[in-house]
């Protein structure tokens, strides 16, 4: 198409609605961990400071014991009483991608939205990120599905009663209390560990994401099964090459038709990028357009319905008594890997 014949496209909303609920969902991890430090200083210090009920919302931060949790629920029908809110995180987050594409990356994961921020402060330092050499970006990508592929032999090889001796030992009890003691306690490797994937997150787009992030492997797979896609129409694109540009996970729509990789996160930044009317859309079955609103608000639906069930039928609490807590939470790190 002549380029003094393209229409140019609408203003499109989706970029403030997906940072508004990047923030919302980010404020809500931070409340969750404020709530289980106090809650785990008050049973540390023998009930020596304030009482704050254990947040269910910090499971989502346990996705090996979720994925156990989903095999017992698979295998069982029945829903574990213990961790169960991890669970059905899991299974709010897995139903996302599997209609929304990876939208639990793209939209709510407070590390996506880290890492997201991280690289817009670099390309702001640098005006551009880096990106690696194609031989070791492929080979660097297939290290997350590696790591989800041990994970998932790990957890599959495990029979249901092992799942419940698991979880139902002490270990398996304060799991969360360890994950919080490695962040407060952070040794010299921990700290430059850390240190190290900070400083790549700002070099490179989404680095954690796009190479070491197992749970956002498996979003990445399921996401395969999604209806909707990125597609382009070549007879009004304009050739610009914006799209690609904007694209944090580095695809080439400027030169497909469909996107169907399971890198996609369903942004939809290379949509707000996109100049020309109609050139660019996500789209549903029959080249449905979906705009950035639907998104959000299936997003939004399925993380309220599914959380929000769970509490409604009574099954998101660990319900342990006190005196459990008392016993285990100041000896946490005692406890090693059954
Ligand atoms: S193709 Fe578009 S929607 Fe998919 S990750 Fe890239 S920018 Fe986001
Ligand atoms: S942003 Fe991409 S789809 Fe839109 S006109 Fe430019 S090259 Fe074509």
């Amino acid at each position: 198409m002549s380029k003094k014949l393209w229409k140019r496209a609408p203003k499109e909303h989706s970029q403030s609605l997906r940072h508004a609920m990047q923030m919302a969902f980010l404020a809500l991890n931070v409340w969750i961990g404020i709530q289980f430090y106090l809650f785990v200083r008050y049973y540390e210090t023998g009930g020596g400071s304030l009482l704050v009920a254990r947040p269910p919302g910090v499971e989502g931060w346990l996705p090996i014991a979720s994925l156990m949790n989903l095999k017992v629920l698979l295998a069982t029908g029945g829903i574990p009483k213990l961790h169960p809110a991890g669970m059905f995180l899991l299974i709010a987050f897995l139903a996302m991608s599997w209609i929304f594409r990876k939208s639990f990356c793209g939209w709510l994961c407070p590390v996506g939205t880290a890492s997201e921020y991280l690289w817009r402060l670099g390309r702001k330092i640098f005006r551009r990120n880096f990106r690696l050499p194609r031989r070791a970006d492929i080979a660097l990508r297939s290290l997350k599905y590696i790591l989800l592929a041990l994970f998932l032999y790990a957890v599959g090889s495990m029979s249901v009663p092992a799942i419940h001796a698991f979880l139902e030992g002490p270990y398996g009890i304060v799991d969360d209390v360890k994950m919080l003691n490695f962040f407060r306690l952070l040794g010299l490797t921990g700290g430059v560990v850390m240190a190290m994937l900070i400083l790549a997150s700002v070099f490179i787009q989404n680095f954690w994401c796009r190479y070491l992030c197992p749970y956002g492997a498996l979003m990445g797979l399921v996401s395969l099964a999604s209806p909707l896609r990125i597609r382009r129409n070549p007879s009004l694109c304009i050739d610009c090459g914006k799209c690609a540009k904007a694209c944090p996970s580095a695809l080439p729509m400027d030169r497909l038709i469909t996107i169907e990789s399971a890198e996609c996160t369903g942004c939809m930044q290379c949509v707000a990028a996109c100049p020309a009317a109609d050139a660019l859309f996500l789209s549903a079955p029959r080249r449905r357009r979906v705009p950035g609103w639907v998104m959000a608000a299936g997003v939004a639906t399925l993380f309220l319905g599914v959380c929000g069930w769970a509490q409604w039928s009574g099954n998101w609490n660990t319900n342990l008594p006190s005196r459990i807590y008392f016993e285990l939470v100041p000896h946490a790190n005692e406890f090693s890997h059954p």
